[in-house]
């Protein structure tokens, strides 16, 4: 059964996406993203962590590689179209679902006001284990909680109303990557237009990549693959996407 597409003609006119590592926003939606802010949409994102365990360097301190992978994640949000970047700066390797990061997210989504939210999955998805890296269960978990109900709920984390951010109600929450569309719940958005920038995007992280073109090799089939399933014709690029829509 064909999964329905996404229409630029939706309303939505502002959307965050939270991921726990600068890079996850490239693999998992970079294709959509440059799809949104073509079509207009505005699009913040939200990192939880520096990135500050990721690259293969050993001989580099781990404050120089946060800092360059904050500056890889802003030239990979600028190929896509997103100028607005925050990084939380909880520590990479050790991202837990807690109140603190649950209050965190939640001042993000008050600040932007976004009417739809894109995150990780939650659940641990046993065909993609690299996916499912402990981080991004976290983020995603405590993503799922800012969206509803912290971020709507004036005595959640009540330091927000007194820093002046009044409860937002986010009313779409879609979640990223492979195995979260499903035939009945999920929405593709075709990438045929935008996946040469998504692989431009992913290619901005040079610190993560040892083997750029295989990269670039695997993103396209993936983005094909992908298409394929969600009924779009052959040689169609597209991203899917588990989505929860909450009134
Ligand atoms: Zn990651």
């Amino acid at each position: 059964m064909p999964i329905p597409s996404w229409s630029p003609e939706d309303g939505v006119r502002r959307v965050l996406v939270v991921t726990a590592h600068p890079d996850d926003v490239d693999f998992g939606s970079a294709g959509t993203v440059a799809a949104f802010t073509s079509a207009g949409v505005e699009v913040t994102y939200c990192i939880v962590t520096n990135g500050d365990a990721g690259g293969s360097d050993r001989a580099m301190s781990r404050a120089d590689i946060a800092a360059l992978r904050q500056d890889e994640q802003r030239a990979a949000a600028a190929v896509v179209g997103v100028s607005d970047v925050h990084f939380l700066g909880h520590p990479d390797g050790m991202v837990q679902a807690t109140l603190e990061l649950r209050r965190d997210i939640s001042r993000v989504i008050r600040r932007v006001r976004p009417e739809r939210v894109l995150t990780q999955s939650p659940e641990r998805n046993w065909d993609a284990i690299f996916a499912s890296h402990p981080d991004h269960l976290a983020a995603g978990e405590a993503a799922v909680c800012a969206v509803y109900p912290d971020a709507r709920n004036p005595f959640a984390h009540l330091e927000l109303l007194d820093e002046g951010l009044e409860p937002w109600s986010v009313s779409e929450l879609w979640i990223m990557g492979p195995g979260s569309g499903g035939a009945e719940s999920g929405i593709a958005v075709e990438t045929t237009a935008t996946v040469e920038r998504k692989v431009a995007a992913l290619m901005c992280h040079k610190s993560q990549m040892t083997d750029p073109d295989a990269i670039a090799q695997r993103v396209v089939t993936w983005a094909r693959d992908t298409a394929r399933v969600a009924g779009l014709p052959d040689g169609a690029s597209a991203e899917v996407f588990r989505v929860t829509r909450i009134p």
